[in-house]
């Protein structure tokens, strides 16, 4: 029996490694060259996913087809993928370089849009996608160099909780405080999903030569509109599900 490597997608989707051209199925369609009436006609989309074939500056354009395609076909009687052993097979990934961000970033698209079918639950699997990836960054590996309880920004002052703090409003006395952020765990963790104060780095991180931009993330620059990265951007303190809330209120065009 020949063993195939796979990268395995949510909702039982798989894709197949071929690493030996040669044993390239007949089947499948590039994604490069997704045609919807030819989708439609073959009743089935089965994708050819060739790195060689397509630069990174077309990754965002070929997710969008694709986002668009899954849209139309998941209300015709068109098959996405095919079964095989109680999975389903949704194509063919050929020079995939396991190392490569970029192609996992991309796999990680294709993934939101296949196997989430509503724009709700992409949402919150991109969401939690991201802010995993951010939280691997920090978490653990002190990279804003706390010592003694103060981060360098902080360190001449009485502040314990580096930047988790923020000016909370009150109607009598003066007009705001400033107060340790609600969210924040007793063990110094996030106890909320924001992905704006996870992409938030101030000068003494810039200058360590940290700093994280929506638009260096596949996932968020594909998928979302200039108005819902504004809002993932500055809606700081907020809880995911609030934040998703508002990304689906303003999702046309996206
Ligand atoms: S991001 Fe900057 S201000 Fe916030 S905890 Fe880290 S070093 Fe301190
Ligand atoms: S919501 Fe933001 S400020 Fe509050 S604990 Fe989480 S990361 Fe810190």
């Amino acid at each position: 029996m020949i063993l195939k490597t796979i990268i395995d997608l949510d909702n039982n989707y798989y894709l197949e490694i071929i690493t030996n051209t040669i044993d390239l199925p007949a089947d499948g369609i590039d994604i490069e060259n997704l045609k919807l009436i030819n989708i439609l006609k073959e009743k089935r989309l089965l994708l050819k996913v060739n790195f060689n074939n397509f630069s990174k500056k077309q990754y965002k354009k070929l997710l969008k087809r694709l986002l668009f395609i899954k849209k139309i076909i998941s209300k015709s009687k068109t098959k996405i993928g095919k079964s095989e052993d109680l999975k389903i097979l949704l194509g063919y990934i050929i020079n995939y370089d396991e190392n490569n961000k970029e192609q996992n970033d991309f796999v990680l698209a294709i993934n939101a849009i296949i196997a989430y079918n509503t724009r709700y639950k992409q949402y919150r699997y991109i969401y939690d996608t991201v802010c995993n990836y951010l939280d691997g960054h920090f978490y653990g590996k002190n990279v804003c160099d706390f010592k003694d309880n103060h981060c360098p920004v902080t360190a001449n002052t009485s502040t314990i909780t580096g930047c988790c703090k923020h000016f909370k409003y009150r109607w009598l006395g003066p007009l705001s405080k400033l107060v340790v952020c609600e969210h924040l765990n007793k063990d110094y963790t996030c106890g909320v999903k924001c992905i704006g104060c996870k992409l938030y780095t101030c000068h003494y991180l810039e200058k360590k030569g940290i700093k994280f931009r929506i638009k260096d993330f596949l996932l968020l620059d594909a998928f979302f509109n200039p108005l819902q990265k504004y809002v993932i951007k500055y809606m700081v303190y907020t809880p995911r599900d609030k934040v998703i809330k508002r990304l689906m209120k303003i999702s046309f065009f996206s």
